[in-house]
């Protein structure tokens, strides 16, 4: 079998960030809160756990210096962090940092503030906030019809499809006259799924490794899907089974922005282990 790892897959710069800036201030506190997992990862959250990093959902718990994770927080907890007197650390990812600042900017020029994104999702639930609460989320150009404002702002979460948000933009444009539209998708999430798309073209079988609660994975998984014969979801190799490669010969692996080169190494060691049938 030929084996191939997508050229873009993997940590992402605001996650390598973000795990650079855990591992200096577990080195100097030996214990640090991080509000929520410190990325979609369960693998490395665990790690992390040993290490020194506790994870915590609500600042209350804090009992010793907060890190912000590379989704980022509305501002209401900087102030309650301030109030607080607790120390912090931002590893807030700077392109997420720079959304928030166009929703801030938006909300205040008075234009209809419209996120584009999931609803659920951390980064987005705090994009909400520098609107004052008082945004559109819409995850599908069908929701973007339902808009109707003479300013209409736009701006994406950082880990959605390019085209998907074009198709958004092309609704919202029927119902507004004066329009302010930030294309705010990252370059790793574009770059990582233009390879995977590549990859899952010339592969009988994608293998997309990182968390369930991914959403980047996630969306890799279903770019992988529509591309290639076979894709499957997986986090680590443990989930991988034998009679998936049964008559493929070109397998492809990519990982989302949450999954350590650890962690897709060891995937690819287990595949060529059953390719030389050293694994039944
Ligand atoms: S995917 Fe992009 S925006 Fe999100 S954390 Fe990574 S580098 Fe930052």
């Amino acid at each position: 079998m030929q084996i191939k790892i997508a050229e873009n897959a993997g940590f992402c710069y605001g996650v390598m960030r973000a795990i650079k800036m855990a591992d200096d201030a577990i080195g100097r506190f030996h214990k640090i809160c991080s509000l929520g997992p410190i990325i979609h990862n369960p693998q490395v959250v665990e790690d992390y756990e040993k290490k020194g990093l506790v994870v915590i959902d609500n600042l209350d718990k804090a009992d010793a210096p907060v890190l912000i994770r590379s989704h980022g927080v509305p501002p209401e907890i900087y102030d309650k962090i301030k109030r607080k007197k607790i120390e912090y650390i931002d590893a807030t990812c700077p392109f997420v940092k720079e959304a928030q600042d166009y929703v801030k900017e938006m909300h205040n020029d008075g234009y209809t503030v419209v996120i584009f994104g999931d609803k659920n999702h951390p980064e987005v639930k705090a994009h909400l906030g520098y609107a004052d609460y008082n945004a559109h989320i819409v995850n599908t150009p069908k929701e973007a019809e339902l808009i109707k404002s003479e300013k209409i702002g736009v701006i994406s979460q950082t880990t959605q499809s390019v085209e998907r948000f074009a198709e958004v933009v092309a609704e919202l444009s029927k119902n507004a006259k004066q329009m302010k539209i930030y294309n705010t998708i990252c370059d790793a999430t574009e770059k990582r799924q233009k390879s995977a798309k590549q990859l899952a073209k010339e592969s009988d079988i994608m293998i997309v490794i990182g968390g369930k609660n991914s959403a980047n994975t996630r969306k890799l998984y279903e770019i992988c899907k529509n591309y290639s014969k076979k894709a499957y979801h997986i986090e680590t190799e443990k989930e991988i089974e034998i009679n998936w490669f049964e008559g493929v010969e070109k397998v492809g692996i990519t990982a989302g922005a949450s999954t350590p080169s650890y962690v897709i190494e060891r995937v690819y060691r287990f595949i060529k282990k059953i390719d030389e049938k050293t694994i039944s």
